[in-house]
């Protein structure tokens, strides 16, 4: 990520006039995609996967002023506002969040669709394997294969040794129509970290491995491969393992990004199988949807209450549709804030939007604490929230 917008480019004045007049027209780059949060908005170039912070003025001079003349512009704000008019135009200029150009030119750029689909009913799954005698695990890739999951996770418990048989597992979703696959596997298995490099080279549907109980903290990355490995000196805790919220977990990718618009993203169009052979939305969840013995996957997702998660959306769930990371964001609906409100903020989110800061940084408070301190913040909140409405009703 780049710093906060700092405005350095305030001394290029002269040489910004000398490319672009005040007769040209704002055009914001419609790839380039902005939201709206307390304090502060981001601005993320998806061409670039680049994502940076710019005040909320700016955000509402691009969609207030989009395609309006320069001049008109200034105009509007009046004399005393210039020169900072021409800082944020530079800044967009310099950073091609915007193109500034003739009136015929603005029906060039039409905007960026938030339509969200994909063409499978699951996109994701997750399959918790503690003994490989108790169900037949093959037929179960098979079922998934047929509702054509794209990406498969395998979390093989601590008390799995096999590796005969977990090759043969992943062999088989190799062969299957899954895109991608994950593992969860005991250091155990492999006992070298070679080994586990090799086994993503021989199987590259493997996108990333997490191998616990390792003698060390270590990653390794395989670029040619579009892999990863964390070996992790942990165990394997499901309670641990998911729903962490940490910058280094948003993902900068369109298809993320409108999803997030009207879903759940971690829950939308996921089933996972619990070590009992449970079919749940999500493995650390109690409620489940029958069994794998008795129970096929389709008649469980469309059993009533499964896709109730599916729709629960970050600008629905309290703390986050204040958050300028909303739409990059992974959500967790099983461990929240408080268990009695499924719209709460995830547990393990410990940013403060209405200060930006996260919990490790000089000057972070709770969100509970700030908002005691400063009573009148729903106003404030509901008002960018209805802006950033507007925003996407122009873009729908
Ligand atoms: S809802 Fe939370 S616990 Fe469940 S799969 Fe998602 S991140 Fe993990
Ligand atoms: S407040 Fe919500 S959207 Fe923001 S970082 Fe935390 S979990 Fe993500």
């Amino acid at each position: 990520m780049k710093n906060h917008f700092t405005g350095r480019f305030i001394n290029q004045y002269q040489d910004f006039f000398s490319m672009i007049n005040k007769e040209t027209y704002l055009i914001p780059i419609s790839s380039c995609l902005k939201t709206f949060g307390y304090c502060r908005s981001t601005i993320i170039d998806f061409q670039l996967s680049e994502l940076e912070f710019i005040p909320n003025s700016l955000f509402e001079l691009m969609i207030k002023h989009k395609y309006w003349k320069i001049q008109d512009i200034i105009d509007y704000y009046g004399k005393d506002h210039e020169k900072n008019l021409i800082e944020y135009f530079e800044f967009l200029y310099v950073n091609r969040y915007a193109y500034f150009g003739e009136k015929y030119e603005t029906e060039l750029f039409p905007d960026f669709s938030m339509e969200w689909d994909f063409p499978a009913l699951i996109t994701n799954a997750i399959v918790d394997i503690a003994d490989f005698d108790k169900f037949e695990y093959s037929k179960l890739i098979e079922s998934l294969d047929e509702i054509h999951c794209f990406h498969l996770q395998l979390r093989f418990l601590k008390e799995i040794r096999s590796k005969d048989k977990i090759v043969e597992l992943v062999k088989l979703v190799y062969e299957a129509s899954f895109h991608t696959l994950s593992l969860y596997l005991p250091f155990d298995v492999f006992e070298d970290y070679e080994k586990v490099s090799d086994f993503i080279k021989e199987y590259p549907k493997i996108d990333n491995i997490t191998v616990f109980s390792s003698p060390e903290n270590r990653k390794v990355i395989l670029d040619e491969y579009f892999a990863f490995i964390n070996f992790t000196v942990n165990s394997f805790d499901p309670e641990s393992t998911c729903g962490y919220v940490d910058t280094k977990f948003f993902s900068l990718s369109v298809n993320h990004f409108t999803e997030s618009q009207l879903h759940n993203t971690c829950l939308n169009r996921k089933i996972c199988i619990d070590s009992e052979g449970y079919i749940k939305n999500c493995p650390s969840m109690q409620h489940h949807y029958g069994h794998i013995t008795e129970t096929t996957l389709a008649e469980a997702i469309d059993k009533q209450g499964f896709k109730d998660c599916w729709f629960i959306k970050k600008d629905d769930i309290d703390v986050c549709q204040d958050c300028e990371f909303r739409h990059i964001c992974t959500d967790c609906r099983a461990f929240i804030k408080d268990p009695n409100n499924i719209y709460s903020q995830p547990a393990k989110c410990g940013y403060n939007p209405y200060i930006a800061k996260w919990q490790n940084e000089e000057g972070w408070i709770s969100v509970e604490q700030w908002r005691k301190e400063n009573p009148e913040w729903e106003k404030q909140a509901i008002e960018l929230r209805e802006l950033h409405k507007k925003y996407i009703a122009i873009n729908e």
